[in-house]
């Protein structure tokens, strides 16, 4: 009997008997139990009571002019509109290679070692697509805190992340005293201590979300120290270079023997204040390049044409109008106004050396025994329930940084909240007055 003249209700109970979902199309295990990413939940949970926002680290604040008027004016040229090549359009190479001659130290060739990516996070997705195998159980070592999107990017290449936390090094108690981001070290032999024969990558992010760290120049050369002598790939999430506080950023790819093996990825969304453009880019040599170019190709084959256009004059502009040193200034100002207001509050905190977040270290607070939570919070653990007190009681969002751990190292992190700067004055402002309430708080529960 053909399937055509199986009556309609037999086919539908043999299809419901074929597989364990009743019949229906079943996802990849990666995704099928995924719940919200901590973004949507916790901007969901902030609007749903009118909460001042310093979770998402996006801007709050509109782009300069020049550069929404760069992306206006190329979308006006007919001829941007149609696709990119899929190393992207040669204006910006041009000006990217530029800047990256001059922030490396050495001449790019535009047209081998640099691609343009749809985000800093395509960039990455590409570059592990390119370096791992399936099936091989590579491993890929991430240092934690590791930015959420790190992992299932590593998974859906194929990888196993294998996770190597920094410690808090002070005298000083975090909890009580303000501590600073240089304080979060990584551990060279623990890190060495992570590398099996099976891994390919290791992971860097400097200037650090979130905990605000900029890896000094001592530090890069252990960690390069240890890529070298395993010979792994390193790829360097760089995307605050712009954005560092009275300390230089130094890119590994700038030390001895690192160039031939870093892949280094940068962001214009995070340079110009423009994440919803997403356009990234990564830089290395042409050996590690192409194929992280090959990847993209059939990830998303090109980056959108206008905006790499827009991206290509403002990057021109941007170095005539000194914006990188008068935006710097500003996020500095905005740093020091959170970091005054959790002075005022009495909250101890991390000062970020660099990029535009900060880990507030609440473990004073108490949470009443029979506060109530939604169930969405209550399954996320202790930390989760912290950034939605914060957002009920206090009327303020930051991110549960638990979220940026694997199971085994979370209780690192139980008691911070990650609050994000890139606000403008009046958010901020507003912020601060908010978390006053913080001083009654913390007066009654002594
Ligand atoms: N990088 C930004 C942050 O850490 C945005 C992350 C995201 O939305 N995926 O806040």
């Amino acid at each position: 009997m053909s399937s055509a003249t199986v009556p309609a209700g037999e086919r539908a109970a043999a299809a419901a008997t074929a597989g364990s979902s009743g019949g229906l199309p079943k996802p990849s295990p990666l995704y099928a139990a995924a719940g919200l990413d901590v973004w949507t939940m916790m901007n969901q949970a902030a609007a749903s009571v009118g909460a001042v926002n310093l979770g998402q680290g996006y801007m709050s604040f509109p782009p300069k002019d020049f550069i929404t008027r760069a992306a206006q004016e190329a979308l006006a040229e007919n001829s941007h509109n149609q696709y990119a090549p899929p190393r992207g359009r040669p204006g910006l190479l041009e000006q990217v290679g530029a800047r990256f001659s001059r922030l490396l130290g050495r001449d790019i060739d535009p047209g081998s070692e640099l691609s343009v990516h749809a985000g800093a996070n395509e960039a990455l997705l590409s570059a592990f697509t390119a370096f791992l195998e399936h099936g091989k159980g590579e491993e890929v070592i991430l240092i934690e805190p590791a930015f959420d999107q790190y992992t299932p990017n590593v998974i859906m290449a194929g990888g196993r992340p294998v996770y190597v936390p920094l410690r808090v090094r002070t005298t000083k108690d975090p909890a009580r005293e303000v501590v600073s981001s240089s304080d979060w070290k990584l551990d060279p032999a623990e890190l060495e201590a992570a590398v099996s024969s099976k891994t390919r990558i290791l992971v860097l992010n400097t200037p650090h979300n979130p905990v605000g760290k900029v890896f000094t120049r001592e530090e890069l050369e252990e960690i390069g120290a240890v890529a070298q002598r395993h010979n792994l790939l390193v790829i360097a999430d760089e995307v605050y270079e712009h954005l560092t506080y009275g300390i230089e950023h130094v890119s590994i790819a700038t030390l001895p023997g690192m160039w031939e093996r870093t892949i280094t990825v940068g962001s214009a969304g995070k340079l110009f204040g423009v994440t919803g453009w997403r356009v990234g880019w990564a830089v290395g040599p042409a050996s590690l390049i192409a194929p992280t170019l090959s990847a993209h190709t059939r990830i998303v084959f090109t980056t959108n044409t206008p905006l790499q256009e827009g991206i290509a004059s403002a990057l021109c502009l941007a170095h005539d109008n000194d914006f990188f040193n008068v935006q710097r200034s500003e996020y500095e100002r905005r740093r020091n106004r959170l970091m005054a207001a959790l002075d005022d509050a009495g909250l101890p905190y991390v000062v970020p050396d660099g990029a535009y977040y900060l880990l507030a270290n609440a473990a004073s607070i108490k949470i009443p025994k029979d506060y109530e939570f939604p169930s969405y919070i209550e399954a996320r653990g202790y930390n989760f329930k912290l950034a939605y007190f914060f957002i009920k009681e206090f009327g303020v969002s930051g991110i549960p940084p638990t979220e940026f751990y694997s199971d085994a190292h979370k209780a690192l992190a139980v008691d911070y909240i990650r609050f994000a700067f890139c606000k403008t004055d009046e958010v901020l402002e507003e912020a601060a007055r908010r978390l006053q309430k913080l001083k009654t708080h913390l007066q009654c529960s002594d």
